[in-house]
């Protein structure tokens, strides 16, 4: 179901979501998360492999090897670590997908989770905020490709991509 045909929701600051999935983060997530907290991100960035038969539009990043997806470290299965049982602790700085939760990017498009563990009812008055982080979000993929792209015609350990990215993004910033 496409969002525009459901409504837009009004989070109701269950954390449910925080709980239940693998969050992917992009290198402007990693940045900013660190900035936030503190924390290095060798502290809560993991690569999980990658699965295939996941509908939404994922960036897969060669790591050792393998195929992976450059998620948040769960502090324990699917917690993720940020989590504190009465909201998020980097809630500024949360992830983009984070965001625009229970909708996830699925070939350009926002797209309900099929997987939605959320409980909110739809409502229609925090479309907009909806829409601009979706293209916020849908940009911030887009350049987390290419870099990873860069990164895949040799590729490494996690650390080093984590390095690789950050440069990146410094790059970026100094442009
Ligand atoms: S980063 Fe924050 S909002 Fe995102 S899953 Fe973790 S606790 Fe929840
Ligand atoms: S599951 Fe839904 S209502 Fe609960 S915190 Fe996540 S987005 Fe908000």
């Amino acid at each position: 179901m496409f969002y525009w045909e459901c409504g837009i929701l009004g989070c109701e600051r269950c954390g449910r979501c925080c709980i239940s999935y693998g969050v992917s983060v992009t290198h402007l997530d990693i940045m900013r998360i660190a900035r936030a907290t503190g924390r290095k991100p060798s502290d809560f960035v993991a690569a999980i492999p990658d699965d295939p038969k996941m509908r939404a539009k994922r960036v897969v990043a060669l790591i050792d090897g393998r195929r992976s997806v450059i998620c948040l470290r769960w502090s324990r299965d699917c917690v993720c670590p940020f989590y504190t049982g009465s909201g998020c602790a980097a809630y500024d700085a949360r992830p983009m997908v984070c965001r625009i939760y229970p909708f996830t990017v699925s070939w350009g498009r926002l797209v309900d989770s099929e997987l939605r563990a959320c409980p909110s009812r739809w409502r229609s008055e925090n479309e907009a905020a909806y829409i601009a982080d979706y293209k916020r979000y849908d940009g911030e993929l887009e350049a987390y490709a290419v870099i990873v792209r860069e990164w895949n015609r040799k590729g490494g350990s996690l650390e080093d991509f984590v390095e690789f990215a950050l440069k990146k993004v410094k790059e970026e910033t100094a442009v």
